[in-house]
């Protein structure tokens, strides 16, 4: 006699893993926080955490991602990942008050498109870098 039992239930992990912490990605709008002048600063300057691959020293503020080297670092930034990402970022994320314009309070303002790069630490001038060149500094203000 064949026994064949049926399979109804096929779980709800892989929707759920989503939403493990340890997997959630940052949402867009917090990642617009992060590209914040001071936010980039304490992100790309994270402490080293052995924790966090890479120790925390490799990260991708607009991904929100951890990198093991500065190679992998460097090998996402050309990747199509990255780049969409770039380009998601380049509409300000929508907001209540663009809601209530759109809504016929107030004039409507169509939401702003920006211009994203890949920020680095290469790319990004750190204050105590200016500090230590005063030229560098007055150049910076110039352009
Ligand atoms: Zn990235």
């Amino acid at each position: 006699m064949t026994y064949k039992r049926k399979k109804y239930h096929h779980g709800d992990t892989h929707l759920k893993k989503g939403w493990r912490t340890r997997r959630r990605a940052k949402d867009l709008d917090q990642i617009d926080e992060d590209l914040k002048d001071e936010n980039v600063k304490n992100l790309l300057n994270q402490e080293v955490d052995l924790e966090k691959p890479g120790a925390a020293q490799y990260y991708c503020i607009h991904c929100a991602r951890y990198f093991i080297n500065d190679t992998a670092l460097q090998d996402h930034l050309s990747t199509k990942v990255h780049k969409r990402r770039l380009k998601a970022l380049e509409q300000e994320p929508y907001s209540i008050e663009e809601s209530e314009r759109a809504a016929g309070k107030g004039s409507y303002i169509s939401p702003q498109k920006r211009k994203i790069e890949t920020i680095t630490r290469d790319s990004f001038k750190m204050d105590t870098e200016s500090e230590l060149l005063p030229q560098a500094k007055m150049a910076k203000t110039d352009v």
